[in-house]
């Protein structure tokens, strides 16, 4: 005998596989505005996971990560259910923008309340009728608008279980990630259900290496929870993702026109240059250099910065021999570590 599931209000049974709307309000034209969740149960009880994109509206790779997904014909062999939400903040999809229309950021308004603010309406009806009917979930994310990441799993890598999930995405580099931030990542775990945040590519851009890598991540750990059967082909060897433990951004010295010579996914020592700010004579420059070692997983594609703006985000190795560490995610990071966009300093 399988356990009900019920997603708001629609029950469905083991072997059906059928799409669910979440009412999320209204227009202001008083059309009625819905999240669509797509549910596929397989005939054998397992685990129950979510799968979430476009929580920040304009990050949309995930979305097309989850259509892949849906396609893939090894979901006939599902055991357990897949409850898929491709776009959770449909406001901010429609508007192609990250944040809600009362500009408040939906992943920092979790758990989110009843008769709170839109945000934290949404927030709630994510939790009670997704989160609260999964076992595990992954949230899927780019970076900011005008800004790349280098495909990543966030996690609390302290709690084992996620660690495991973590490890088997695939991704070169995990991150550890223990904020608490009002996100979904936090609310989920506080109600335990373990969950991954894959960071990768850019807002409002598919980017193909990401979709896939994002593809195959979530089938690799569904496969792990047991939902889907073991792959029968060799995976083909592939080196142990690195844990970085913290990570900051690098900032602009001053004002300027950007040239970035330190490419996404390059491995970074300190004092190593990643760029430099100018006026537009070039009379004033400023090197930019790395005040850690470590691995670049975000940048920013934009060569125009305002002093202070975030132009590289650098994962540390803290307690460990860096430079080891740097070497070791060389082999991890394989392909990623493209140079093929790096300009020349001239
Ligand atoms: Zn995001």
């Amino acid at each position: 005998m399988s356990t009900p599931l019920v997603i708001n209000g629609t029950s469905i049974p083991p072997g059906r596989r059928t799409t669910v709307e979440l009412p999320a309000g209204r227009l202001y034209t008083h059309a009625p505005i819905n999240i669509p969740v797509h549910v596929v149960r397989g005939r054998k009880d397992g685990p129950r996971l979510f799968v979430s994109a476009a929580i920040h509206g304009d990050e949309i790779n995930g979305v097309e990560i989850i259509r892949r997904l849906l396609g893939n014909s090894l979901l006939r062999r599902l055991r357990g259910t897949l409850i898929a939400v491709p776009v959770v903040n449909v406001h901010g999809f429609v508007n192609r923008t990250r944040y809600l229309p009362d500009r408040r950021d939906l992943n920092r308004s979790f758990p989110g309340s009843e008769k709170g603010s839109l945000a934290a309406r949404l927030a709630h009806l994510f939790m009670t009728e997704v989160v609260a009917n999964s076992t595990h979930g992954i949230d899927l994310h780019t970076g900011a608008i005008h800004r790349s990441n280098l495909p990543q799993i966030r996690a609390n890598v302290d709690d084992p279980e996620t660690r495991d999930l973590a490890l088997t995405f695939g991704t070169p580099m995990v991150l550890n990630s223990d904020l608490r931030d009002g996100s979904l990542r936090q609310a989920a775990a506080d109600a335990d259900v373990p969950i991954l945040l894959y960071e990768a590519g850019e807002a409002l851009r598919f980017d193909e290496p990401s979709i896939r890598a994002g593809v195959s991540g979530i089938i690799e750990v569904m496969r792990k929870l047991g939902m889907l059967p073991a792959s029968t082909r060799r995976r083909k060897k592939s080196t142990q993702p690195v844990v970085a433990r913290t990570s900051g951004w690098v900032r602009a010295p001053q004002s300027g026109i950007l040239r970035s010579t330190a490419a996404l996914g390059a491995r970074v020592h300190r004092g190593s240059t990643l760029g430099i700010v100018a006026d537009p004579f070039g009379a004033r420059e400023e090197r930019i250099e790395a005040p850690w070692s470590g691995v670049i997983i975000g940048r920013l594609n934009m060569p125009l910065a305002y002093e202070g703006d975030a132009l590289y985000h650098i994962a540390r190795f803290e307690g460990t021999d860096e430079a080891e560490q740097v070497e070791a995610s060389s082999n991890a990071l394989g392909d990623w570590s493209g140079d093929d966009d790096e300009p020349s300093l001239v």
